[in-house]
């Protein structure tokens, strides 16, 4: 075990062996499989100590310069500094780093801009979108009048006519854009043109791209969309937490919203975790890794394909490709629990216009962002399609006994891309 490790636990092993040893199972269970799971990643040793640090022992309701507690001299300069790489890093010119995590940011946006009753629009959830859009079991579906787009049935892509439509209908007081399963570019100008038509609030939410945002693998929605929401922890690497940026106008709005509308204090070792992220998302190499993961998703795309797998929209353009598994003639949970078995962790997926029930959908969702982490390269994309072919296949001829055998070699295959914060041996 490596000393970062150890100093990390070793007062936890005795204190609280069982909650140790399953932390250590864990972290065995990531390290020894491939994560194509597309909101997951990998933080960096540095994100963890900021995130385990003693800045967990503090509160600090309100914001910088004017809190309702005392001791918030390390903590101020904390989050400004955190809130000035997010300006910086993407271009804003306001943020706020509070939000506990991309629902609650979100809940902050329709607090700040609209109220109970008002019509809001997204994209479904089988279609990509996410629950926080609207979708009638959140509170947002409950709470609003929410209009859904989706995408076209031939191109699998977003139905820009249909949002054009749909908002000069209902005219909403806010529009999302950006999802959970979307493999292509949010096409942000557009989205602002009819936003601007229809006097409504465009929101980009851009949890799952905005590692891709900030290496400049994706196009960036400022200076289209007004307010821009992001979890920290998907492809731009952070911890769990979220961020809400937007212009100058919506700021007092946005910061009232967070506190005291939703929140009380803040988690300061997260914000001191998402500082640590966006400095390293600035630096150069996080925009090489952001291609990385986008050459990587192309990569394991086109290898599916020639395994005779249909992907919604035909491919990626981002980290995110969505199998749809129907002519494969097995659905995507038996597929997903195969998969996990033999080593590889994904997760079922609706595909748009699926014919199987949300809890037994036709498809597969997979990302590059974690498995780049790990420094793998387009050609080891060649070796996880075939992995998953292979477990596809035995799933599809009953024969459970392959499954430990690929996860066998993942495990070898594996060692070779260590995982930050975890021993090599
Ligand atoms: C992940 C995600 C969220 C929610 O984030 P949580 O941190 O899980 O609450 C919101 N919007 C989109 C588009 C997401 O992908």
């Amino acid at each position: 075990m490596t000393d970062a490790y150890e100093r990390l636990t070793a007062s936890l092993a005795s204190a609280d062996p069982e909650i140790e040893r399953l932390i250590d199972d864990e972290g065995r269970r990531q390290s020894e499989k491939i994560r194509l799971i597309a909101s997951e990643n990998y933080v960096s040793q540095s994100v963890l100590e900021a995130t385990g640090s003693i800045l967990t022992n503090k509160y600090s309701e309100g914001y910088a310069g004017k809190r309702y507690y005392e001791g918030q001299q390390y903590i101020d300069e904390i989050e400004e500094l955190a809130i000035a790489r997010a300006k910086d890093l993407f271009g804003a010119d306001h943020a706020n780093v509070q939000p506990y995590s991309g629902s609650p940011a979100n809940l902050a946006v329709y607090m700040a801009l609209a109220n109970p009753g008002d019509t809001i629009m997204g994209m479904g959830l089988p279609m990509g979108g996410h629950l926080t859009h609207g979708w009638k079991v959140s509170a947002t579906g409950k709470w609003f009048n929410a209009v859904h787009y989706g995408v076209e049935k031939e191109t699998g892509r977003i139905d820009m006519n249909e949002v054009a439509e749909l908002a000069k209908e209902h005219r909403p007081k806010i529009i999302f854009c950006g999802g959970t399963a979307i493999p292509r570019t949010v096409d942000f100008p557009a989205f602002a043109e009819i936003a601007r038509e229809t006097g409504s609030v465009l929101i980009a939410d851009i949890a799952h791209i905005a590692g891709l945002v900030a290496g400049g693998a994706h196009p960036s929605p400022f200076g289209h969309a007004e307010v821009v929401t992001t979890t920290t922890h998907k492809t731009l690497r952070g911890p769990r937490g979220a961020m809400i940026m937007c212009d100058d106008d919506h700021a007092k709005a946005i910061d009232k919203a967070v506190f005291p509308g939703l929140q009380g204090g803040p988690h300061n070792h997260t914000t001191a975790a998402i500082a640590v992220a966006l400095r390293e998302a600035a630096h150069e190499s996080f925009g090489d890794y952001a291609h990385q993961i986008v050459k990587n998703a192309k990569a394991l795309a086109q290898a599916l394909k020639t395994r005779g797998y249909d992907l919604v929209s035909g491919g990626t353009d981002n980290h995110l490709i969505l199998i749809d598994l129907t002519n494969k003639g097995i659905g995507g949970k038996p597929a997903a629990k195969a998969l996990d078995q033999a080593g590889i962790e994904l997760n079922f997926n609706t595909v748009p216009f699926d014919q199987r029930k949300p809890f037994d959908p036709s498809g597969l969702r997979i990302g590059t962002a974690a498995v780049t982490t790990r420094g793998m390269v387009e050609k080891d994309m060649e070796l996880v399609a075939d992995w998953i072919n292979r477990t596809v296949e035995a799933c599809k001829s009953d024969k459970a006994d392959e499954y430990p055998v690929i996860a066998g070699e993942i495990k070898d295959f594996v060692a070779k891309y260590p995982i930050p914060g975890w021993p090599t041996s």
